[in-house]
């Protein structure tokens, strides 16, 4: 015969489920950066824009976006001096 698990959880009432749930909610619809992290109510302190936001919520600033961006905007410049 088996044990019955011993249930470690405290219980849940449902005011706190819905909290809960809420909370859930909250962390799981707010963009977050997938390069610097920043989200919606935590921008990057230069102050940045969504440039893309996937089914996931995962999204890239515009800051991030300029970071990997001014490296090939440089080299084409440099090409274009040479000229
Ligand atoms: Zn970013
Ligand atoms: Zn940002």
């Amino acid at each position: 015969m088996k044990r019955p698990i011993p249930q470690m959880s405290p219980p849940v009432t449902p005011a706190v489920d819905k909290i809960m749930r809420d909370l859930e909610k909250l962390i799981r619809f707010e963009p977050t950066c997938i390069k610097c992290g920043c989200t919606e109510t935590n921008a990057c302190p230069e102050g940045c824009s969504w440039v893309f936001i996937n089914k996931q919520y995962e999204g890239l600033c515009s800051v991030c976006l300029d970071a990997i961006v001014r490296p090939f905007r440089q080299l084409r410049l440099d090409k274009a001096r040479r000229k």
